[in-house]
């Protein structure tokens, strides 16, 4: 089978061919790559190109391909069964792991994608506060919920999509949206709609416009304004909970929301998504209180065996050290490289997450990162193809590294990058 063959094949029967929209490489041209399989930090395609992956699973892998304690627990879990739809002791368990890492959190409520667990806490800030407006900021991306699908991050921003057909205006309307890092528009903003809102919802560290990071007392500026007009902040850390530390962008940066949503690397690359938050807040939810919430498949016992192993493997010291040194060593290497060969390009990093956007910066904002040259990305991801390496397939998705990326890796891709950018000018 080549992959031409896959994706004709897949879009006779799968809408677009794809389950989700990125992964037809839309923006960067070209077909995509059907995998068979990935060990560490490598994919094979079905012709068994070897790729290096800076995708990985959209940061879900953070242990990369197959990692072992992970499919041992896997198998044990399978061993015993598929699911019960009864309570078993490793939800228990994964959710202990998960109340220990955030301090901020009592509770928590195991659902099957980060899009479930956005919109449960948005209606369990709803219920708190009974206000409806949710507050949320450019170029962010909360999952496919109706109404947060305004100005949005991820596949949105990548196809250039303002906004998603199919959801009633009314539901938009609820909806407010400014830009992220920007002090007196938030100000605004709370002071506008101090009444009305229910929440204020961020990524603390938004990764879904490329990456963006919170300049000095943003966050904490939010936090004081929240808490006074008694507006409950949640923070969407996704891709941030125990992906930039332990205990997420929360303990990194010092700052308790009211409630969080977590998912991708906690599912330890099963579906799954999770919100909690202090203990009077979560006992809104059913059965203990009137905020409905359900779901067939929550918490999975395959799932949860699997995020505990990750869990259980993140936690042993010194990882993140080295996964973020990792991230500095490629985002100084790709801002050298381009420099030396003249490319304006801005990289702006956080841990083992980072972007490379084509322009000469600085990126602070969405707009800011819209301004990025596309089609330069686009060829830059072809040239990383061709060596072999797999980077995201948009230059509005971040770039992941997993435990299972090694100095060598970094250092074949930074070579890439410097033939990819002398090839430019
Ligand atoms: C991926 C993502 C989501 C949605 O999670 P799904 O599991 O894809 O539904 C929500 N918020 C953020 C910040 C994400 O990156």
């Amino acid at each position: 089978m080549t992959n031409a063959k896959c994706f004709e094949e897949a879009r006779r029967y799968i809408a677009g061919g794809v389950n989700s929209p990125v992964r037809a490489f839309t923006a960067v041209g070209g077909e995509p790559f059907f995998v068979e399989r990935g060990r560490k930090a490598s994919l094979w395609d079905v012709e068994g190109t070897r790729y290096l992956d800076y995708v990985c699973s959209w940061g879900a892998l953070i242990l990369g391909h197959r990692p072992a304690p992970v499919m041992k627990a896997v198998k044990q879990a399978l061993g015993r069964g598929i699911t019960f739809g009864t309570p078993t002791p490793v939800e228990t368990a994964l959710a202990r792991a998960v109340v220990e890492a955030f301090p901020a959190m009592d509770r928590v409520r195991f659902v099957n994608s980060g899009t479930e667990a956005v919109m449960s806490a948005v209606r369990v800030a709803r219920a708190a506060t009974g206000r409806t407006k949710v507050l949320k900021f450019d170029g962010a991306y909360h999952g496919h919920v109706d109404y947060l699908l305004s100005q949005a991050g991820s596949g949105m921003a990548t196809l250039g999509i303002p906004s998603s057909r199919g959801v009633p205006e009314l539901y938009a309307r609820d909806t407010i949206t400014i830009p992220f890092n920007d002090l007196p528009a938030l100000e605004r903003a709370i002071q506008a709609y101090r009444e009305e809102l229910a929440c204020v919802l961020i990524e603390p560290l938004p990764a879904n416009i490329g990456l963006l990071t919170p300049e000095l007392g943003f966050l904490a500026r939010l936090r004081m304004l929240t808490a006074q007009a008694k507006i409950l902040l949640i923070f969407d850390e996704v891709i941030t909970g125990f992906r930039v530390g332990y205990g997420g962008a929360q303990t990194v940066f010092k700052i308790e929301p009211d409630l969080t949503c977590l998912g991708k690397i906690i599912g330890g690359g099963f579906p799954i998504g999770a919100y909690g938050g202090r203990k009077a807040l979560m006992d809104l939810v059913a059965p203990t209180g009137p905020v409905y919430q359900a779901g067939t498949l929550a918490g999975h016992p395959v799932a949860m065996a699997a995020g505990v192993a990750t869990l259980q493997r993140l936690k042993r010291p010194s990882v993140y050290k080295t996964l973020n040194a990792l991230g500095t060593t490629l985002a100084d290497g790709l801002r050298q490289a381009a420099r030396a060969a003249g490319v304006p390009l801005t990289v702006n990093q956080y841990g083992s997450l980072l972007t490379p956007f084509f322009t000469a910066g600085p990126v602070r904002w969405a707009d800011e990162a819209r301004r990025a040259d596309v089609t330069r990305y686009a060829r830059f991801f072809q040239a990383l193809r061709r060596a072999g390496i797999y980077a995201p397939p948009s230059q509005f998705e971040t770039w992941f590294l997993s435990t299972a990326h090694t100095r060598r890796d970094v250092a074949r891709t930074l070579a890439a990058a410097r033939a990819a950018f002398v090839e430019e000018t």
